[in-house]
């Protein structure tokens, strides 16, 4: 499995991505950048304070999915704690997989014991008895440091009342998608399910599950320790910044710092910077320098798939070909849809060769829309969102 385009490749972003071998190393520890409360081992280990007491102070600390959803977590956790079952899980989401993203492998690799804190207490506060770690099927290092935490842990005695597994992911970009993560953790082909019923109701083997990214169970446990005050006073999240940047890596920063702020934080952009591709793939391109005072934050998308996400920012400076980027990355889905639904499955092809074509115009506007309305899932939703913001931002329609 080859994810094949080179000008991406270029940038780096994808030197954490699809590309040989397959087996993953870890990232340098200098990937991580300018301190930041995340990059700090839990020490002591959080100590459960009390479901209503934790899931109040996530609530208050204003706490939203970290994979790049952003759904509010308390809401989550009240939802799976709100049922009654014979059996309840938690499932850590370490199937990062989309391009130009590193922040949950640098987590993974150099500070899985906060993850691992974040799961416990999670699991204590809904009621769960049994956490599964997934870790993407690639990420050869992250798995081995994810299992030694495990294993430490296991032994200090934290998760006393706790079954605990690391699972290896089946290595394609929708075992992140987190019913099709659960269909391959049991055993079956990652296809996304229908929901509702949402994992929260029905997940792993049909029980109330709570899914959450690594980043968001690393937050959690992060403000069990501080609290949600100290939390809201930082408004920390990582950001993955590659491309044309001076100093590539992960970056703790402050939800709303400029875009411009971000990449002066990589250590800067050059000067004829083109472009900024926000949240990946399956993200959107933003125009520079008119997006450079953008605030980073959870609010306000213009367009469809303009949102912070996960936390990508990928430079792209004066040389750059974006539409060879836009090609690559509708090559990109065309080759991952699973093919469980008929637009995805038929459009993302069709996708990549109108953009291979340098194709506009309705007809084009008019499979952007079949894709984005047609899809089971988000990989076939969010498909058309970067070559749509190209053409609307860089040929003259603004938003
Ligand atoms: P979603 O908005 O459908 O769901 C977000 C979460 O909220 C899910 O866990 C869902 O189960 C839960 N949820 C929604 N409504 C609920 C309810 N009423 N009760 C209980 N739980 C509820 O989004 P999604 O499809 O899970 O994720 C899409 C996002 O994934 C995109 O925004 C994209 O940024 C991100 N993504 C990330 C990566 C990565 O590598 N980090 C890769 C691809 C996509
Ligand atoms: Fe599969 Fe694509 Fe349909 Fe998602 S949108 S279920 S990836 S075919």
């Amino acid at each position: 499995r080859v994810f094949a385009p080179v000008q991406v490749a270029d940038l780096r972003a994808l030197a954490v991505g699809k590309l040989p071998p397959h087996e993953l190393e870890a990232l340098p520890a200098e990937l991580a950048r300018a301190g930041g409360v995340l990059f700090e081992p839990p020490d002591p280990l959080p100590e459960f304070p009390g479901a209503d007491a934790l899931i109040g102070a996530v609530r208050e600390a204003g706490l939203r999915g970290l994979g790049g959803a952003l759904f509010p977590t308390a809401r989550k956790l009240e939802a799976v704690r709100a049922e009654a079952a014979d059996a309840k899980y938690v499932v850590v989401n370490g199937d990062e997989s989309e391009p130009g993203n590193f922040k949950d492998r640098w987590l993974m690799e150099h500070n899985p014991r906060l993850v691992w804190a974040g799961a416990a207490l999670a699991a204590r506060a809904v009621g769960a008895g049994e956490i599964v770690f997934y870790v993407r099927g690639e990420y050869a290092a992250a798995h081995a440091r994810v299992e030694a935490a495990r294993a430490e842990l296991e032994a200090s005695g934290y998760f006393e009342g706790l079954k605990t597994q690391t699972f290896r992911g089946g290595g394609l970009y929708i075992c992140g998608e987190e019913s099709a993560l659960l269909e391959s953790i049991e055993g079956r082909r990652a296809e996304p399910r229908l929901k509702p019923p949402y994992p929260a109701q029905a997940g792993l083997f049909g029980r109330p599950t709570l899914v959450n990214n690594v980043e968001t169970l690393a937050h959690l446990a992060w403000i069990a320790a501080h609290g949600a005050e100290a939390y809201r006073a930082r408004r920390p999240k990582l950001f993955s910044i590659s491309g044309d940047v001076a100093r590539p890596g992960v970056y703790e920063l402050p939800l709303g710092t400029p875009l411009a702020g971000a990449l002066e934080a990589a250590g800067g952009a050059p000067e004829d910077l083109q472009a900024v591709l926000m949240g990946g793939a399956a993200g959107t391109f933003l125009r520079l320098p008119d997006a450079a005072e953008l605030p980073l934050d959870f609010e306000a998308p213009r367009l469809s798939g303009d949102a912070v996400g996960p936390g990508a920012l990928v430079a792209f400076g004066g040389g750059r070909d974006l539409w060879a980027v836009a090609e690559g990355i509708a090559a990109f889905f065309a080759h991952e849809s699973c093919g469980k639904c008929f637009s995805c499955s038929l459009g993302t092809p069709h996708l990549h060769a109108a953009v291979a074509r340098r194709e506009r115009g309705p007809q084009l506007e008019e499979l952007f829309l079949a894709l984005e309305q047609g899809s089971l899932c988000g990989l076939g939703q969010a498909a058309p969102w970067a070559v749509r913001s190209l053409i609307r931002r860089f040929e003259g329609v603004r938003s």
